[in-house]
């Protein structure tokens, strides 16, 4: 089965090295394969700390990132590209020390809405920085997933279409496609067919529901989504993200436009979201 993982800020708001402990003992107890640690300011990731938790609790990590618009690698201005090219280097830096294998979210522009569609120059700026910043997490061991995130969150890559564009362009295939079915539903014509599409480019998913709560309840048909995943043998990490205002950390919560609180009680919204993803997701005939 694929590693099923949990985000870090259904459990807990802090990214320290106490809120991470607690995170890896809570996913660990309720039989998560892996933990999603949000690094947004990678500088301030105690790493030693992450090893050690994970180690303790037998998980596998995934950091996840979006830029800044003062560190937008798809801007048109070069001191916002040259920041978010040195801010994912040192991204791909602290996931590789922390012991992680990938790293995912909006690496080639920042995590916002924008006034306009991306120029060119900007589409260019962002698949020049992909290309180093892939090449250097290819040296260090980490693959990289590429978040196709809906309108309101990014211009540059909405749906799995552009996503594949952007990848052709960069050309290393440590750069994988990132699914998201919060966005897929609001973007792709189908969420079986943005995975038919995806394909083996799909290297890392998250699955939310609409509201951002319980999988079990909402619109969109993960049950369709997830059999896709089945049907193309998609064997990497799926990872379940939630977000209620009652937990997340307020500044994210404002840039994801979290403001109500559908559920309170994260562990018990992982554990839920576990059992409905182990029920859906096929063995191997052989393991
Ligand atoms: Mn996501």
């Amino acid at each position: 089965m694929n590693p099923l993982g949990l985000h870090a800020m259904v459990l807990t708001v802090g990214g320290d090295a106490e809120a991470t402990r607690y995170a890896a003992a809570i996913a660990a107890r309720a039989g998560y394969d892996l933990l999603e640690l949000p690094i947004l300011d990678p500088s301030t990731l105690d790493t030693e700390a992450v090893r050690a938790a994970a180690s303790e609790h037998g998980l596998d990590l995934a950091t996840s990132l979006g830029l800044s618009f003062d560190t937008d690698v798809s801007s048109t201005s070069t001191a916002a590209v040259e920041a978010g090219t040195q801010l994912l280097h040192q991204a791909v830096d602290v996931t590789a020390a922390a012991g992680a294998d990938w790293m995912c979210g909006v690496l080639a522009s920042a995590l916002g809405k924008y006034p306009t569609p991306p120029s060119r120059e900007g589409w260019n700026n962002a698949v020049a920085a992909l290309r180093d910043v892939t090449a250097h997490a290819q040296q260090v061991g980490i693959n990289l997933g590429l978040e196709v995130v809906n309108r309101y969150e990014s211009n540059l890559v909405n749906d799995v279409a552009d996503g594949l564009t952007f990848l052709d362009e960069v050309g290393n295939d440590h750069l994988f496609l990132h699914i998201d079915t919060y966005h897929a539903l609001i973007e792709e014509t189908s969420l079986d067919g943005a995975v038919r599409l995806a394909a083996d480019r799909l290297g890392y998913v998250h699955v939310g529901q609409n509201d951002r709560g319980d999988l079990a309840t909402g619109t969109v048909d993960l049950d369709g989504f997830l059999a896709a995943l089945n049907e193309i043998s998609f064997d990497g990490p799926i990872t379940f993200e939630g977000f209620s205002r009652a937990t997340a950390d307020p500044a994210l919560a404002d840039t994801l436009a979290i403001w109500r609180s559908p559920w309170t009680d994260g562990e018990q919204l992982a554990v839920d979201a576990l059992t409905f993803l182990q029920a859906r997701m096929k063995t191997p005939a052989t393991s």
